[in-house]
């Protein structure tokens, strides 16, 4: 399994690579901002999921999003939206352009474990 991890915290990308590590999944790869999530997208298929943030400078995730769910390469590539607990309001609104799922950050493993379906 590859997974592409979006975020603009570094810290944030530290933490979560490390649960997927945990996990046993080592194909991880990292970009901080939806714009050089594309970039990373169409460099590194085949990837199975796509961790995304929502706030992040350049482009964010909603708009990473909707972008990626109009590309038809792009169908099969699952994608969780990772919410902070103040934006889980909105998450109806990730779901609707397409998300197939969400975690509110900061998560257990276990969260992780269950929504990545492993
Ligand atoms: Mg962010």
């Amino acid at each position: 399994m590859r997974i592409l991890l979006i975020d603009d915290s570094t810290t944030m990308r530290r933490i979560q690579k490390t649960q997927i590590n945990g996990l046993g999944i080592t194909d991880v790869i990292e970009a901080g901002d939806g714009e050089e999530g594309l970039k990373k997208l169409e460099q590194s298929m085949p990837i199975d999921l796509i961790m995304l943030d929502w706030n992040m400078p350049v482009m964010d995730g909603l708009t990473f999003l909707k972008k990626v769910r109009t590309m038809d390469a792009y169908k099969d590539v699952k994608i969780i939206m990772c919410t902070s607990e103040s934006e889980k309001t909105r998450v109806v609104e990730a779901l609707k352009a397409g998300a197939n799922n969400y975690l509110v950050k900061p998560f257990t493993p276990e969260a992780l474990k269950e929504k990545l379906g492993i």
